[in-house]
This record gives C-alpha cells, structure tokens and sequence, in this order.
C-alpha cells in the first residue's frame, strides 16, 4: 500500500514549520503544514463532489502552490491528475478532456473562461469546474471551497501499480497519447530525484518547466522527498528567474537547455547575487556543449545533463555531479536499466549507434486505452524510446537523435544533432535545428534553420564554409535558412516537425 501524497504528510510532521513552497509570482509562502491542510482540505471538496478512486481530474494550472494543492489532493482520494499545460487552447483542451473523460476541472480563471466561452458544450462527461482567480459563471471558487471543507482526509491507500496521473505527450511526434504513471513509478523516480539532485532540507530549488510535464517527478518530487523549499514560477523569463533565485537564495535549479540559453544571453554581471546557486540540471533536449561550460563559469554553478521521457517518468540517465561528461547524458540511473540495439535488435558495441530501450521502476504503465499503441511502445518488459544512442568505453551515454528524425542522405545516415553541435559552436549563432528534406537524387539532404545571436549578420556561404571544415562533406547542410525564432513546444523544446521541410 501506498500514496504519493504520503510524501508532504511526512514533511508535515518531521518539519511542520519549515518552508515548502514559496509563489515566485506574489511571494506567498506556505510551510509543510500548511501544505497539507491545503491538500487534506481540498481532498475533502473533491470527495464531496463525488471525486472517487480511480476518477479523473483535469489540472489547467501554472506552475503555482495550487496546483501542488491540487495534484496531491487528487493523489489522496486515490484519483487521476490529468494535468496539461497553461498554454493549451480550445481543440488541445477538448482533446485532452474528452479523451480522459475527465470529471472535474481545476482550472486558472482567465485561461479557462476563454475555453468555457468558446468550446464549452463539447465534453459532456464534465461535471464541475472549479477556478483559481477570479469565479467565472458557473464555477466554484477553489479558495472558498478550500477554506469550507473541514480539515480530516484520510488517505486512499492505492497499490504501486494503481494509477496516479496521466499525462498527455507534447505531440512533437503526432496525436497526444496519455502516459500513465502509477504510485510506483512516482515513488521511485521521486525519490531517486533527490539523490540526483543532491538536494537535502536546507535547499531551495527553482522549478520553471512546467509541472504538467514528466519534469514534475524530478522539480517537485526530488524536493518533496527530502523537505526541500520549492519556489514557483508560473512563466519562465530569464530576468525574473535570476531575480528569482538572488531573491530566495536559491541553490538548485532545473530546466530545459533553451532556458539556459536564454538566461546567459540577459545575464549581467553584478545586477543579480548567485552566491547561494550551487547546481543546475539541463534534460528534455539536448544542451549543445558549448553553453555547458559559459553556465559554469557565469553563474559559478556545477552543471550536469540529465536524459528521460514521459514514458520512463523522468531520469533514465544522467551525469553524477564532478563526474559528468560534456556532451553525454551520463550513466544509467541506479535501478534502471538501459540497452542499446540495432534493426535486428542485437546489442549496438561500443560507438555503435543503436535504438534505447529501458527497464525499470520508472517504466510507465502504458497508453491511456490506446492498447495497439502501448504493445508497439514495449520489447517484452523493455520500453522503447525511438531515441538513438551510442556508448564510449566508460559505459557514458551520448544521444544521437530520434529515430524518426534520422536523415538517410545518399545512403549515409546522417544524425542531425552532430550537425546542430557544430553550428551552435559559431560564435554568431544563438541556435539550430536540422531537419531532413526530400531530395530526388540523394533521397533526403540536411537543411539547417538557424536563429543568430541578437544583433548578428551571416551568410550562407559562412556558415556552410564553416561546417565543412568540421565534418564529412555529406553531413553539411545543402540549405540553411536563417530565421528570428524556432518554433518550439510548450516545454520549450524545438518542435522540428514545424519547420517548414522544402
Ligand atoms: P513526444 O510528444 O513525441 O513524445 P516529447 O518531447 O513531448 O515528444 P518527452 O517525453 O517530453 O516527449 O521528451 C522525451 C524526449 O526528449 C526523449 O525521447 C528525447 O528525444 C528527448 N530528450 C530528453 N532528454 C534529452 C537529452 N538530455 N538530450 C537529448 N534529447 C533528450
């Protein structure tokens, strides 16, 4: 028997006083145990609509207190969390709510009016709504039923397999599948998220990527097994993260590599104090290495890669902290197990590319009623990724690319992240993405779309010199496009899918 939630009961009893989250947007600070009166308390409201074990609710928060509130409330009564991003419109939200057939809503005021107004009508299984901010028609005010419901909850004991939150994927890859986690999986992952972390009760960690996201497991979760503060932001910016985290004497933070990137483009030397930083981790995308060593040595932190999926909830490799190597995502995490293979599903040798396939605790319990999807996501017990890697002799791993983004050019493969670390290395260049785009003669033919550092000038020709004296002449891109931005998903990833291919 076990519950997720058990994880801010126990913080509320060894250290009730302590700070548990702080609201990076208007500074309202709530210790362990008022943490858990929020949750015990809305527990109640939710079960006396009629939420029950195994129901789901859909969360349309921001990164905020209350949407912590409101995950493990639902945890508590042995529910569903169906959380999807703040930036979601009206088909996305529809989609998610009718596939989950979610019975409640919890949802930010302003976001879920402009929903409400427009497609309203179209998810019948919906039965109430409940609003963070100002009331809407028809909503109930989630403070006021808070501040109603008596305090006493008992916890909903749930087995490690019983399902705790579903989360839909980002769609960099086609229609939005529902991940399902369960206890297990979160209890696992959480707690070795700690350990990755390297985070213990005095810490104070910034959380920016969306808790929607798989990074939940390791930005809320490692904190909340060891009783460590988390500060809360609803939307990254670069200046208010630094503020942030001179404000709060934040020592642990977590993000994507755009993140970092944009963070040393406004860095400016003196106007923040990032004395009390002492880590940053970069997942969800490859960090190009060039920033690795400029993260260091600006915010004087120690930097380390993680790599994991939706699907693995969170970490599946990473880099220890004074054992990391540049461009790799490190070693497979403690109890997690990792094989490469090849077409024929034979072990890939040392610096040989191959399919990641993973077995662990962390391995999710399969596709919301998607079963044809969830049998061609699994080998037996091992769920394949569709990413490809390779090891070098120490057993360290580098990621090469997915394999649906895998370029075949004049029967060359040809890995488009090899080509995007070469470009990023270009002194003018802010980043890059590469794409496969048809080609008559040689099947397929790498194009580069490049967004320069502010204020920059180059020439095609420039950067095409540049590459081809840093790689095999197949791998230089046959066209580059230079552009202001890079279309990039919720998460902050760059959606490769939307670059237009020709
Ligand atoms: P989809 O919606 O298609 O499943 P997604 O990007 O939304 O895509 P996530 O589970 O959020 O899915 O992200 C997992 C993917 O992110 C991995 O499969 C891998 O391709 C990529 N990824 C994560 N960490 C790293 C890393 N450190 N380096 C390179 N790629 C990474």
């Amino acid at each position: 028997v076990m519950n997720v939630c058990g994880l801010v009961s126990r913080n509320a009893s060894l250290r009730p006083h302590s700070k548990a989250i702080i609201c990076g947007d208007d500074g309202r600070i709530y210790s362990w145990s008022e943490f858990e009166k929020m949750v015990t308390r809305f527990s109640n409201a939710l079960a006396s609509m009629g939420v029950e074990k195994g129901d789901r609710v859909a969360i349309y928060l921001p990164n905020s207190p209350e949407f912590l509130f409101t995950y493990f409330a639902v945890a508590r009564i042995g529910a569903i969390a169906v959380p999807f991003n703040i930036l979601f419109r009206s088909g996305e939200i529809t989609y998610v709510l009718n596939n989950s057939r979610a019975k409640v809503l919890v949802g930010a005021s302003a976001e879920t009016r402009e929903y409400l107004a427009g497609a309203g009508g179209d998810v019948p299984h919906l039965e109430k709504v409940i609003t963070v901010g100002e009331r809407i028609n028809g909503s109930l005010d989630f403070h006021a039923l808070v501040s109603r419901a008596p305090e006493a909850f008992d916890v909903v004991d749930c087995s490690p397999d019983d399902i705790v939150s579903i989360l839909y994927t980002s769609g960099t890859t086609g229609q939005p599948k529902g991940a399902m986690h369960s206890h297990g999986n979160l209890m696992a992952i959480g707690t070795l998220s700690s350990r990755i972390l390297r985070i213990d009760d005095q810490d104070v960690l910034l959380t920016p990527t969306p808790f929607c996201h798989i990074c939940f497991v390791l930005s809320a979760l490692g904190p909340l097994n060891v009783g460590a503060c988390s500060v809360t932001m609803r939307r990254f910016s670069p200046d208010k993260a630094l503020e942030l985290i001179s404000r709060y004497r934040v020592t642990h933070f977590t993000g994507v590599p755009t993140m970092f990137i944009y963070m040393l483009h406004h860095f400016e030397e003196d106007k923040y104090d990032l004395t009390s930083w002492k880590y940053a981790y970069a997942a969800g995308a490859s960090m190009p290495v060039q920033y690795i060593k400029e993260v260091e040595e600006k915010f004087g932190v120690e930097f380390a890669e993680l790599y994991g999926l939706t699907e693995t909830t969170s970490t599946v490799t990473y880099n220890r902290i004074g054992h990391g190597k540049k461009g790799s995502v490190g070693l497979a995490a403690e109890g997690t197990e990792v094989k490469l293979v090849d077409e024929a599903g034979n072990q890939a040798r040392v610096g040989e590319v191959g399919e990641i396939l993973v077995k662990g605790p962390g391995v999710f319990k399969g596709y919301w009623e998607m079963p044809e999807a969830t049998r061609e996501a699994f080998d037996g017990e091992w769920y394949r990724t569709g990413d490809l890697g390779k090891y070098d002799e120490e057993g360290y791993l580098y990621i090469v690319g997915r394999k649906k983004e895998m370029i075949v050019c004049g029967g060359y493969n040809v890995y488009p992240r090899e080509i995007e670390e070469v470009i990023c290395q270009h002194p003018k260049v802010a980043e890059a993405a590469v794409v496969g785009v048809r080609d008559s003669a040689r099947n397929e033919i790498p194009k580069a779309f490049v967004r320069l550092n502010e204020g920059e000038e180059m020439t095609e020709q420039e950067l095409l010199e540049f590459c081809a004296q840093r790689m095999a002449s197949y791998k230089v891109p046959r066209q580059v496009e230079f552009v202001p931005e890079l279309p990039k998903s919720p998460s902050g990833k760059i959606l490769k899918r939307l670059l237009p291919a020709s």
